[in-house]
């Protein structure tokens, strides 16, 4: 692990890409003390912020249907309930670890407070490759984890939401066993449900929408035309493929997509309609015949005026950050900029949106779910989008203010906001007992 310090910026210099998943926790902690020092932060709101408050492991059987047992192992972590319940989705994969989920919930208690959500953040995770599991093993693991971690989550304790390999349907079957285990239906434990059982409107579209709503606030700032600016997106998606189609709802020639095998590009623009489809025939976008296919590396490099990373984590790196083109790289992804890629983009006048404010669209609609279960009184798509982008724009206005006036990059500026919120509600809070 490379790590040394930019006082001046208020940048941890860690290069991710050498970092194993037990470090995420250190980075993410790293990152918390920049900001931090950035504000002055009192020592004992510090060191209770650098913790997380409450962290439960469990260790359950599931049989598996050939009628053997298997032991798997999962955690739920709750950084800090100073902002209200927490919340934060559950991730099930191969390489799960707590000092991953961690991190992860740590991020999620400055990213809910970025954009003035009533919650801290939490994370939970199961050590566990789906897929090599059938649907009913999925099912069993999802109802036997649940009723574990039962004691720690609740409406108004902690709400779970989906992540990597869990979806609406595992979200249904979490809703069902906790309803089951208290004696009634309790829709408001869970967000990211299926429509029919009370998801949001507009909940699977969030994450790219409010990307969109990012842009085009920082494009406004920025005094660029989105008609006429191009886009690249990496990762065709949930979060990507929403985010380039509502690009090229502004006209802005989305002139690259990529997914997990490659990329495509037309310096002209391409027709999404089209690449969906051949995308949904062939299983990739590449070989779409009015582009020319192209590396993941390469799409990062191409000539554009915003880059939106979709995909994974690491992909911007001290490699690849001078000969990035892109004048906004908006982070869809979770973690696609290394943070010292962040100092070299920086220097470059390169602006970025980071992903704690980028896209926090997805955990805003979670929250409007939350609150019409809760409410039990549903929204229309309509209201959920112009809730949603008055969020996201009060929020962009928020994060440049304070980038300016600390002189630091939109990373830290966001950190910075998200630290004083939840800092004032300890000082008001006090220290229990
Ligand atoms: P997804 O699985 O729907 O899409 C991921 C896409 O990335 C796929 O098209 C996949 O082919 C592509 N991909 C995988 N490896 C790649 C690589 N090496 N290079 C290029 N593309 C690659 O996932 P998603 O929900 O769209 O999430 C994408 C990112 O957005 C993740 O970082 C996730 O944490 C973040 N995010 C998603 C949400 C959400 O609500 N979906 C919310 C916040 C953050």
């Amino acid at each position: 692990m490379i790590v040394s310090e930019d006082a001046h910026r208020g940048t941890a210099v860690i290069d991710r890409q050498e970092q194993d998943s037990d470090d995420l926790f250190a980075v993410a902690v790293q990152q918390f003390d920049i900001a931090a020092d950035v504000i002055g932060l009192e020592d004992g709101i510090r060191q209770t912020l650098s913790h997380c408050q409450r962290e439960l492991t469990v260790h359950f059987p599931v049989e598996m249907d050939d009628g053997s047992v298997q032991v798997f192992a999962g955690h739920r972590v709750r950084h800090s309930s100073l902002p209200g319940p927490t919340k934060g989705g559950i991730r099930y994969h191969q390489s799960v670890t707590i000092n991953e989920v961690r991190a992860l919930a740590m991020w999620m208690t400055w990213k809910c407070a970025v954009v003035g959500l009533p919650y801290g953040g939490a994370k939970g995770g199961v050590q566990v490759d789906p897929k090599q599991l059938s649907q009913t093993e999925v099912q069993n693991l999802t109802r036997r984890y649940t009723t574990e971690i039962q004691p720690f989550i609740g409406p108004n304790i902690d709400i779970p939401a989906p992540d990597v390999n869990t979806n609406p349907q595992v979200m249904a079957w979490l809703m069902d066993t906790y309803s089951m285990n208290v004696g009634y239906s309790v829709p408001g434990v869970v967000t990211g449900k299926p429509l029919e059982l009370g998801g949001s409107a507009g909940r699977n579209e969030a994450t790219g929408r409010g990307c969109v709503f990012a842009i085009e606030e920082a494009a406004r700032t920025q005094g660029m035309s989105l008609s006429s600016a191009r886009t690249v997106v990496q990762g065709f998606g949930n979060a990507g493929s929403v985010a380039a189609r509502l690009m090229s709802e502004h006209e802005s020639p989305v002139v690259a997509v990529s997914d997990s095998r490659g990329g495509i590009h037309n310096p002209n623009g391409l027709d999404l309609q089209a690449v969906t489809r051949h995308k949904q025939r062939t299983g990739s976008v590449l070989g779409f015949r009015e582009a020319e296919n192209v590396t993941n590396e390469q799409m990062l490099e191409l000539e554009c005026d915003i880059l939106i990373p979709a995909a994974l984590e690491g992909q911007i790196t001290r490699r690849n950050a001078a000969s990035i083109k892109a004048k906004i790289v908006a982070e869809a992804a979770n973690g696609p900029t290394t943070p010292e890629a962040d100092s070299i983009l920086y220097d470059r006048g390169v602006l970025v949106l980071p992903d704690i404010f980028a896209n926090a669209g997805g955990v805003t609609v979670s929250y409007f779910e939350w609150v019409q279960a809760l409410q039990a009184f549903p929204w229309s798509e309509e209201q959920v989008n112009e809730r949603l982008r008055d969020i996201m724009q009060r929020s962009y206005v928020a994060v440049l203010d304070t980038s300016r006036k600390y002189g630091v990059h939109m990373r830290t500026a966001a950190l910075v906001r998200a630290i004083e919120r939840v800092a004032s509600f300890s000082r008001l809070r006090g220290i229990y007992p």
